[in-house]
């Protein structure tokens, strides 16, 4: 096996940035970071208390009613964004090693993260560019017109497990559409977090534009999401904080768009692409270290070539290379945190009891520290299992088996969660029906997770809450303004005119 990489520019230090400048906390706390390999803490970062978020907060909000951003012409907001896109390009390989140091992602797979960040501040550049909105014509009478508006400050709230990329998500859209952003990231990943100001300082985004606040989301997330001066949350991350998050902002009527967990099925009909169907689903659960909130987590397959399928599929999990996250053959990394390791690790120990065990159930040979899971198989999975139910967010995957289109349709939906699924098959009735039965935000037929950037991205159920995607992302975080112009007389009725007559009023 080669030596654990440890990149030469890694901090020992990872402060915040408010206002266009690096500082810590005012009272000084900090949290460790661990890297996932070693399991060692390689750095500190600031941790934000409730006065280190009123800064942050109180710098968005001096740029956005002060600054230049909002009232920028689109174009030139555009320009900034395409330069976000070309330092994130010119500096991939870079951002991949941390990305990879730092989550334990394998390092192919956070290289194709750090593209399709670019990928996002293109798409958002050019899409508010070609933005179009709504002019409403009653003939000789009335125009009315859509004045579309940035509403203010964004709370953007992160996950870790592809943490560049789910930042990017949300500051390309947000920052498109002339808000002003305070970004808390998820505390066991906040290394290339630490990149965004550099990347936005060089491509000339006015300060107190984007700030960034490190620290707990009890604590500082909390506080961010109560804030009166904050009407915007985007969040990604566990349902239970969604609902958390959902009860915080009521009280205040925030804008607020959740995307939460997953427990995806991915349903294969006998007479689908088999190979295809295999490649797919292999890949859907064990991708991105089995951490994706998209993950084909269920695999249900027709009773026809049930086992055929399920023992291809075991024998191609057994031979997952599990490696360093920095090595380019490694499939499968490490997990991003013991916290998460021994979550991960307690689903397979109620797994034995639940379904056959075909491949992994445990640490990998030759891996005796660090966060490695084997990829993990366990098939005749029934419906009530716990692994069948709960988001494990790891590499372990529940198959089980269907007889009829019926029965595939009650276990897909037997969950709480709706956020992916895939289908596969060759009957083209069979599968447009069946996508559109399925309770979930997306559907993939006969491909794995291809994202179109132009879709709406989301779930139903405790998936999660609105759609961003495309014009759903300029949609929220924008407000739209109805103006009303009258072409004529005005046509009120006169309220008034005869008691005024009678009392001798004008
Ligand atoms: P968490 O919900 O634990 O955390 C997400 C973020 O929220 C972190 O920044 C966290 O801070 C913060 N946070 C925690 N509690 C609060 C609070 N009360 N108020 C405000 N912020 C808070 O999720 P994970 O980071 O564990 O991410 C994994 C989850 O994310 C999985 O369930 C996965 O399905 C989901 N996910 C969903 C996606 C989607 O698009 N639907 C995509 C990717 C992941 P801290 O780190 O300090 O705890």
């Amino acid at each position: 096996m080669s030596k654990h990489f440890v990149p030469e520019n890694l901090p020992d230090h990872i402060q915040h940035y408010i206002d266009g400048k690096f500082v810590d906390s005012i009272g000084r706390e900090t949290f460790e970071v661990l890297d996932p390999v070693s399991n060692q803490t390689y750095a500190t970062a600031a941790s934000g208390q409730t006065e280190d978020v009123d800064l942050a907060v109180a710098a968005a909000k001096h740029a956005f009613k002060e600054g230049p951003w909002p009232k920028m012409l689109p174009r030139e907001r555009s320009r900034v964004l395409h330069k976000i896109a070309d330092i994130v390009e010119s500096r991939d390989d870079e951002l991949a090693y941390l990305e990879s140091y730092d989550s334990g992602l394998p390092i192919t797979q956070a290289k194709g993260q750090a593209r399709r960040a670019a990928e996002n501040f293109r798409f958002f550049a050019d899409l508010i560019v070609g933005q179009e909105d709504n002019a409403f014509k009653v003939p000789g009478r009335q125009i009315n017109y859509v004045n579309r508006k940035p509403i203010g400050v964004a709370a953007l709230i992160t996950p870790w497990n592809v943490p560049f990329m789910q930042e990017s998500w949300k500051l390309a859209p947000a920052l498109a559409t002339g808000n002003t952003v305070v970004m808390k990231p998820a505390s066991y990943t906040p290394l290339s977090a630490a990149l965004w100001p550099e990347i936005f300082r060089e491509a000339g985004v006015p300060e107190g534009v984007f700030n960034l606040i490190f620290g707990s989301g009890g604590v500082a997330g909390d506080y961010l999401v109560k804030h009166p001066d904050v009407p915007i949350v985007s969040f990604t991350g566990d349902s239970s904080t969604g609902a958390t998050i959902s009860t915080a902002a009521a009280p205040q009527f925030k804008s607020l768009s959740l995307e939460l967990g997953g427990k995806s099925p991915a349903v294969v009909f006998a007479d689908a692409d088999i190979e295809a169907a295999l490649d797919a689903t292999v890949f859907g659960v064990f991708s991105l270290n089995g951490e994706r909130c998209t993950a084909g987590s269920r695999v249900l397959v027709q009773r026809d070539i049930y086992d055929d399928f399920v023992a291809r599929f075991a024998e191609r999990a057994k031979n997952i290379v599990v490696g360093l996250p920095s090595d380019p053959a490694t499939e499968v990394g490490s997990l991003v945190h013991p916290n998460h390791f021994d979550k991960v690790m307690s689903y397979i120990e109620i797994g034995k009891s639940e379904g056959r065990l075909l491949a992994g159930g445990g640490r990998p040979d030759g891996f005796p520290t660090g966060n490695y899971v084997a990829p993990t198989v366990f098939a005749d999975v029934a419906p009530d299992a716990r692994i069948f139910q709960e988001e494990i967010f790891g590499p372990v995957v529940a198959i089980t088996p269907f007889n009829t289109d019926e029965e595939a349709l009650e276990l897909a939906n037997n969950t709480k969660y709706g956020l992916a699924a895939y289908v596969w098959t060759t009957n083209l009735k069979r599968a447009h029906n069946f996508a559109h039965a399925i309770e979930s935000g997306m559907v993939w037929l006969n491909s794995n997770n291809v994202r179109d950037l132009r879709t709406p991205f989301g779930g139903v159920k405790a998936s999660g809450l609105g759609r961003e995607g495309g014009y759903r992302s300029v949609d929220f975080y924008t407000t739209q303004q109805s103006v009303q112009i009258t072409l004529n007389e005005s046509h009120s009725p006169k309220f008034g005119v005869e008691a005024s007559r009678e009392t001798g009023d004008a």
